[in-house]
């Protein structure tokens, strides 16, 4: 066959199969159109899901009568005019082509009265046919209707889901710009039937509650964290929420909402260990950074993005989420469908144990958000039942002041609290409380002590070279640590804090931690190995405390930021509250 240049319908109609797959990627432009124009409200109703109508208004700045054939024409666009813009763009369209896709496949009508304008005006498309200008009333914003999608294009229509879904994938999207834009006004009515209405009022949360329902909502962990040029906000799930695919993992970056997949990789290694094999957490992110350090021209849908740094993006994932879960994380109590007596024998409870049949009372802790919930393991959006809480939720943030009862095990400390018994683990609960005062001294040179004797620490060739290029980092950490012949150091100071410490024991716990690196980042790397440091400085298990000693480590839990667990993720201390002991001897009602 020879070549030949495609009509122009045939050519419109193809690319307009790479922007407007289903109904729901009509409703994504036309409502990304509506917040490029200012809208602070956006009215979106569909008919048949989708397929006989969808219409979209806002009160946005409209678009002039004169403007309205270029709005429909393929790349006309008002966002952009040099390929220099195209490095730093602010708005979500940009491509120009959504509207003429649009048109190419449906009936197209489009009526808007810019602010200020005496009336309005509208113009029809049909099968990327446009027609006349007209004179239409119309309030200030722009409406667009988009009747008969694919009217003309059968092999489009075959290939859409069942009604249901389609409704489904529409009302998803549009949930999820509500969450984005929580200070725009969202309508959404599907086949008359009004599913999303949301305030405007800026309030996250409140979206949240449309997003993921008056259960999972009020548990979501907020993040608010900022790296650099990064800022991560939103909220993730607790551990005990998971669900059995990546389906509710949502990324917006600048305000687009975005599939990458290694952003859900970095979201899912930040539960690490946390979670049970085979299980994902929910989560709704939004990112912020400069617009120069991303490429959003990859694909006509624009869901895809292109990071100029895409390691540091994803290390600030990681690390934000990270921290919101370290900082929520719960006091676990123990379940009452455990048999009391056997639980108390378990010992070293990992991250990776919480799965297993114990529930949380949990807070939702210092970054502003309120509302409470005891949070009972096995609850799964899927549509398992819930447990009941085996116990009431445990009051303020971090920790009740407490009263020391003792030592037992030469392990745990017991303590008083106003509701009920704490029980600490006295390593996991020193390792918390050096880490924090560690990390607390890092903003200024951590002190560090002479030794009396420095002492000589021999390492194999490898580790040698891998710490003499990390001497400097030691240093600020208060480790002075010096060359003395082949693959030998002489530790001759150790931080203040640590000065109980076995020095070459410390140095080799170091070496350990710079063999394992598989973080970028420097401010990550200094963490684990505070971590890691702390960890070896501990008071141990196994360790007879003074009460002068016990006292010192509640005192010094009660101070810190995160006490519920050490740095390594897992608890400090379980609780066990007074109306569980009363109902487990018998004191309230049967179970
Ligand atoms: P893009 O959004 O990439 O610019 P579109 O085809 O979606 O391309 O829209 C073309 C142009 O029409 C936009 O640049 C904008 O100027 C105008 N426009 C579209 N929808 C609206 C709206 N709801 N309010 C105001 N102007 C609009
Ligand atoms: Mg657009």
């Amino acid at each position: 066959m020879p070549i030949r240049i495609l009509p122009a319908n045939v050519a419109s109609q193809i690319a307009a199969g790479e922007v407007v797959e289903r109904p729901a990627s009509v409703v994504k432009e036309l409502v990304e159109n509506a917040i490029d124009a200012g809208a602070s409200f956006i009215s979106i109703s569909t008919e048949d899901a989708g397929q006989r109508l969808i219409e979209v208004a806002d009160n946005g700045s409209g678009i002039p009568p004169e403007d309205l054939l270029p709005a429909v024409s393929r790349h006309a666009t008002s966002k952009l005019s040099t390929a220099e813009d195209l490095l730093h763009i602010t708005t979500l369209g940009f491509r120009g082509e959504a509207l003429a896709s649009i048109g190419s496949v449906s009936r197209l009508s489009i009526t808007s009265r810019p602010a200020g304008a005496e009336a309005g005006a509208r113009l029809r498309v049909e099968g990327g046919e446009s027609g006349n200008i007209e004179a239409a009333g119309a309030p200030q914003g722009t409406v667009v209707r988009v009747e008969n999608l694919f009217y003309n294009v059968p092999a489009r229509l075959k290939f859409l889901k069942s009604k249901g879904t389609e409704r489904g994938q529409i009302q998803a999207l549009v949930t999820r710009y509500a969450l984005a834009y929580p200070h725009i006004r969202f309508h959404l009515k599907l086949d008359g039937r009004a599913v999303l209405q949301t305030s405007g009022n800026g309030n996250r949360r409140e979206v949240l509650l449309h997003a993921f329902g008056k259960e999972t909502a009020p548990k979501m962990l907020e993040v608010l964290a900022n790296y650099d040029e990064y800022a991560i906000t939103g909220f993730i799930s607790p551990t005990s929420l998971t669900r059995s695919n990546r389906r509710e993992i949502i990324f917006f970056v600048n305000g687009r909402p975005i599939q990458d997949v290694s952003l859900s990789t970095a979201l899912i290694n930040a539960y690490h260990n946390l979670l049970m094999v085979g299980r994902y957490p929910l989560a709704v992110l939004f990112l912020e950074m400069p617009p120069e350090a991303l490429d959003v021209n990859v694909h006509p849908a624009k869901t895809e993005v292109r990071f100029r740094e895409r390691d540091r993006v994803f290390s600030a994932v990681q690390r934000a989420v990270r921290r919101a879960l370290l900082a929520h994380t719960p006091v676990p109590g123990l379940d009452t469908s455990t048999d009391l007596l056997s639980s108390w024998s378990q010992e070293d409870r990992r991250p990776r144990d919480i799965d297993l049949g114990w529930s949380f009372a949990q807070d939702s802790g210092d970054q502003g958000s309120e509302g409470r919930d005891a949070i009972v393991e096995g609850i799964d959006i899927d549509g398992e039942q819930p447990a009941p809480p085996s116990q009431a939720p445990l009051p303020g943030s971090g920790m009740p002041l407490l009263r020391l009862v003792g030592q037992f095990g030469s392990k745990f400390l017991v303590a008083e609290g106003p509701d009920g018994i704490y029980l600490i683990d006295q390593h996991a609960a020193h390792e918390r409380i050096l880490f924090e005062q560690f990390m607390e001294q890092r903003s200024s040179a951590i002190p560090s002590q002479k030794l009396l004797h420095p002492v000589p620490v021999d390492l194999p060739p490898a580790s040698a070279r891998l710490l003499e290029e990390q001497i400097p980092i030691l240093s600020k950490f208060g480790f002075e640590v010096e060359p003395f012949g082949p693959g030998t150091y002489l530790v001759r100071a150790v931080p203040a804090l640590l000065s109980n410490i076995d020095p070459s024991a410390a140095l080799r716990v170091l070496v350990e931690e710079f063999e394992e690196d598989e973080t970028p980042l420097q401010a990550e790397i200094e963490a684990r190995i505070i971590a890691r440091v702390c960890k070896r400085a501990a008071v141990k298990a196994g360790q007879v405390l003074s009460t002068e000693e016990q006292q010192a480590l509640i005192s010094g839990l009660e101070s810190c930021r995160s006490p519920r667990t050490c740095p390594h993720g897992r608890s400090t201390m379980l609780y066990l509250s007074v109306d569980l002991l009363e109902r487990q001897f018998g004191r309230r009602g049967a179970r």
